[in-house]
C-alpha cells in the first residue's frame, strides 16, 4: 500500500466536516500522528488543527489539495480516547466536531503565537502532610460498596448531608487510584468557591502533582497543566466544567462535587453538561465515578431508582463527633411583618449571637441595592434600553446596571421623563440590607459577600480570610457565601426573603431553591457549636419547606418527581430547544417556524415541537430571542430527529445577523 498522502483536520471552523491536506514535500505521514495539533493554510490564514485520520485519497482531486506546514510534535499525540470523546460530545450535542476539539483544548496550544512562558517556579515550600482522620461508619460503608463493586464502569451517585465527610470519602478513593498507579479527575463547580478542597487535596498527596485548571488560570499555566496531565506528571486534576476534557492517558477515577450545580453547563459556545459527559468518559474509559452532593439533580436521583444506572450511597449524619445538623424555623411575615425586610424574630436571633459573639449570614439571592428605581409620579421605571429588563440600581458606585449585558448609566437627579425629584428605589438587594444593617447594629462588622464585593480569586480569599479571622460579625451574601465553606463561629443563617422562586415560571425553580437553602442552611453550626436557620417566609406550610425544616431531602426529591412524572416533565421526558438571535423578533421567530416546518419534523412523528415563543428575556444586548422546544420520551429517537433536523438547518438561508442554536437537555429556558 502506498503511504498516505492526506491529512484529515478538524478545524475550529463552525462547519459540520473535516478538511484534508497533502503531506509537503519530503514529509511523511504515520499513524502515530493521529491527535497530533498541525499548522495548515486556510484561507489567507493559517490555523492550528489537529489530524484525526489519514487517508490515501480525498473526494477533492489531489492537486487542488493545499498542504499543510508542520505537525507539531512538542505533545504526545492526543489519545483515541480523547479523540473519540469529544466525537461524542458533538455527536449529543450536535455541535461542529472541530469547534468542539479546538475549544477543549488551551488556547495557548492552538495558537499561532503560543504564550510567552515565564519561568515557571514549582512552590518550593511543600504543603504539610496531612494524616487522614479515622473514617465514620457511615464514610466506611461507601467506601466498602464501592470497593466491593470492583473494576470496570459503575457510577455512584454520593448523597450525603452537609458537613457529612463526602470530601473524606473522595480522598480516600482519590489515595487508592493514585496506588493502582493511576490518574484522578476532580471535578468542582467554580474552583474560587472552592480553595479548601484544593489545600487539602494538595496536602494530603503532596507526591501526586496535582495540578488545577479552569478559567482564571493564565494561558500560558493552562497549557502547562494540561501537558502535565497527558504526560503523566500530574497524577491527579482538580478543575471546572472544562477539565472534563483534559487527556488523562492512565486515568482511573472520576469525582463530580456538587455534581447538581448549574455552573457544570457551559452556556455558550459548545453547549454540554459537563457532569454527563463524565459519566460518558467514565463509561467509556470502564472506571469508576463518584457524584457527590447534599442535593443530588433530580435526573441523578432518578438515575438509582429501581436497578437504575446509578447506585446510590448515602450520608446522614456529620462526620464531626457532636455536630448536629442546624434546626430549621420558618417564621411566618404575615404575623411577624418586617421592617426594612427583617421580622423582629430574625432581629432577636441576630442581636443573641452579637452578644454571644457569633457569625450570622444572612442570605439575599439579589446583588445591588435595589432592582429597580422608579418614578411614582409619571411611573417611568429604570429599563435596559438593550433588554427587557430592568437596570439595577448600585449605590456604592452609584449606577444602573443592567445584570445581563453590563450596560452601566449614571443614576439620574431626577426622574429622566418629568423631572420629578423624587425618584425611588424599590426592593432590596444584598447592597441595602447590609445598609439596613448597618444601622441597626451599628456597633456589629458587616462584611457583603456578592459577586460586586469578590470578583476575583483574591478578593474572594481575601473576604474568606475576614471572615475566618473573625473580623465579621454578619455576613450578607449571594449564593456565593453558600458553597462549600466552613466558618466555625458561624451559628445562625437567616433566609430574607426565598419565596418568590416557589411561583416562579421555570418549573425547576423549586428544585434550585431547595438546593440553596439546604447548602446555605449547612453553612450554621459545622463545628460544636450548634446551628439555627430562620426562613422569613408567606408560606410556612409550603411543602418545601417543611421537607427542608426536617433536612430531608428523599421525601422533596420524591414528591418532586411523582409531580413531574405526572406532568411529563425530564426527567420523564428527554428535550431540546432550538433558540434563534436577530435584530428584530419577527425575523428570530419567522427562522424557528420555518425549521419546524422541516422535512426531518414530518419523518419523525414520535417527536413533539413546541410554538415558537419570545424567550422569557426576550431582548438580550439588543437581540430580539426566540425558541422552540422539542421533546421525545425516547432519547435515542430525539437524537436520530436532531441530526437530521440540524443538517437540515444548516441550509436554511438566515437573513442578515440572524444566529442561531440549539442546546440539548436545556437547564433553564
Ligand atoms: P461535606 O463535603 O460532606 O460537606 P466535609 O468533607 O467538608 O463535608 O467534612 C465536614 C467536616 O468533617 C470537615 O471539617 C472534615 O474535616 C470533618 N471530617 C470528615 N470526615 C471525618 C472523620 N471521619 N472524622 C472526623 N472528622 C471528619
Ligand atoms: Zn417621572
Ligand atoms: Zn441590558
Amino acid at each position: 500500500m502506498p503511504p498516505p498522502q492526506i491529512a484529515r483536520v478538524a478545524l475550529d471552523v463552525p462547519l459540520r466536516r473535516f478538511f484534508d491536506y497533502r503531506v509537503p514535500e519530503g514529509g511523511v505521514l504515520s499513524t502515530d500522528d493521529i491527535g497530533c495539533r498541525v499548522r495548515v493554510p486556510f484561507g489567507r490564514h493559517r490555523k492550528i488543527g489537529i489530524i484525526v485520520d489519514l487517508a490515501a485519497d480525498s473526494v477533492i482531486p489531489l492537486a487542488q489539495l493545499k498542504t499543510f506546514e508542520v505537525v507539531l510534535r512538542d505533545l504526545p499525540p492526543l489519545p483515541a480516547d480523547w479523540l473519540r470523546l469529544t466525537e461524542f460530545c458533538a455527536d449529543y450535542y450536535h455541535a461542529p466536531l472541530g469547534q468542539v476539539m479546538l475549544s477543549a483544548v488551551p488556547a495557548g496550544l492552538r495558537s499561532l503565537t503560543p504564550p510567552l512562558e515565564r519561568r515557571h517556579r514549582p512552590s518550593a515550600a511543600h504543603p504539610v502532610v496531612q494524616p487522614a482522620p479515622d473514617l465514620t461508619a457511615e464514610q466506611s460503608a461507601a467506601l466498602a460498596a464501592i470497593a466491593a463493586c470492583g473494576d470496570g464502569f459503575h457510577a455512584f451517585l454520593l448523597h450525603g448531608v452537609t458537613g457529612s465527610g463526602k470530601t473524606e470519602v473522595y480522598l480516600r478513593l482519590v489515595d487508592a487510584t493514585l496506588a493502582a498507579g493511576r490518574q484522578i479527575l476532580l471535578l468542582v463547580p467554580e474552583i474560587n468557591l472552592t480553595p479548601q478542597l484544593e489545600a487539602r487535596v494538595a496536602a494530603r498527596f503532596p507526591a501526586a502533582g496535582l495540578v488545577s485548571l479552569h478559567s482564571e488560570l493564565g494561558e500560558a499555566a493552562r497549557s502547562r497543566n494540561w501537558r502535565a496531565a497527558l504526560t503523566g506528571s500530574a497524577r491527579i486534576v482538580l478543575g471546572t466544567r472544562l477539565a472534563v476534557f483534559t487527556p488523562l492517558p492512565e486515568l482511573g477515577l472520576i469525582i463530580v462535587d456538587e455534581e447538581h450545580d448549574a455552573s457544570y453547563k457551559q452556556q455558550d459556545g459548545v453547549r454540554y453538561s459537563a457532569r454527563d459527559l463524565a459519566v460518558f468518559r467514565a463509561h467509556q474509559r470502564r472506571i469508576a465515578i463518584v457524584l457527590g452532593s447534599a442535593t443530588p439533580s433530580f435526573e441523578s436521583w432518578a438515575n438509582c431508582a429501581g436497578g437504575g444506572r446509578y447506585r446510590l450511597l448515602s450520608l446522614h449524619e456529620r462526620a464531626i463527633d457532636g455536630a448536629r445538623l442546624p434546626v430549621v424555623r420558618r417564621i411566618d411575615t404575615r404575623v411577624d411583618k418586617p421592617h426594612d425586610g427583617l421580622s423582629s424574630a430574625l432581629l432577636l436571633a441576630i442581636e443573641q449571637r452579637l452578644a454571644r459573639s457569633e457569625q450570622s449570614l444572612l442570605f439575599l439571592n439579589r446583588r445591588g441595592y435595589a432592582p429597580v428605581l422608579a418614578c411614582l409620579a409619571c411611573g417611568w421605571i429604570s429599563r435596559c434600553h438593550r433588554c427587557a429588563a430592568n437596570l439595577v440600581l448600585h449605590l456604592f458606585d452609584r449606577c444602573l446596571r443592567c445584570h445581563h449585558c453590563g450596560f452601566q448609566a449614571a443614576v439620574p437627579k431626577s426622574c429622566p421623563t418629568c423631572g420629578n425629584q423624587d425618584v425611588s428605589a424599590f426592593g432590596r438587594g444584598t447592597q441595602r440590607l447590609e445598609a439596613v444593617l448597618a444601622e441597626r447594629f451599628p456597633q456589629a462588622r458587616i462584611l457583603r459577600v456578592d459577586r460586586d464585593s469578590a470578583n476575583s480569586r483574591r478578593q474572594w480569599e481575601a473576604l474568606v480570610a475576614k471572615i475566618h479571622g473573625g473580623e465579621a460579625d454578619i455576613l450578607v451574601g449571594t449564593q456565593m457565601l453558600a458553597k462549600g465553606h466552613d466558618f466555625p463561629r458561624l451559628t445562625l443563617v437567616g433566609v430574607v426573603a426565598p419565596d418568590a422562586a416557589l411561583f416562579a415560571a421555570d418549573w425547576r425553580a423549586p428544585e434550585r431553591l431547595f438546593a440553596q437553602l439546604m447548602q446555605v442552611a449547612g453553612r450554621a453550626g459545622r463545628a460544636e457549636r450548634p446551628g439555627e436557620v430562620l426562613i422569613q417566609t408567606q408560606f410556612p406550610d409550603h411543602p418545601l419547606y417543611a421537607t427542608l425544616a426536617c433536612h430531608d431531602y428523599p421525601t422533596f426529591a420524591m414528591t418532586q418527581l411523582g409531580e413531574r412524572q405526572r406532568a411529563g416533565f425530564p426527567p420523564y421526558t428527554h428535550q431540546a430547544v432550538l433558540r434563534a438571535e436577530a435584530p428584530k423578533m419577527a425575523d428570530a421567530l419567522n427562522f424557528l417556524v420555518v425549521a419546524r416546518a422541516s422535512p426531518a419534523v414530518l419523518a419523525h412523528p414520535e417527536v413533539t415541537l413546541y410554538d415558537p415563543v419570545p424567550m422569557r428575556l426576550s431582548r438580550r444586548a439588543s437581540l430580539e430571542r426566540g425558541q422552540l422546544l422539542v421533546e421525545s420520551a425516547s432519547r435515542r429517537i430525539l437524537q436520530r430527529f436532531l441530526a437530521l433536523w440540524v443538517s437540515q438547518l444548516d441550509s436554511v438561508r438566515l437573513p442578515a445577523r440572524l444566529r442561531w442554536h440549539l442546546e440539548v437537555d436545556p437547564g433553564e429556558f
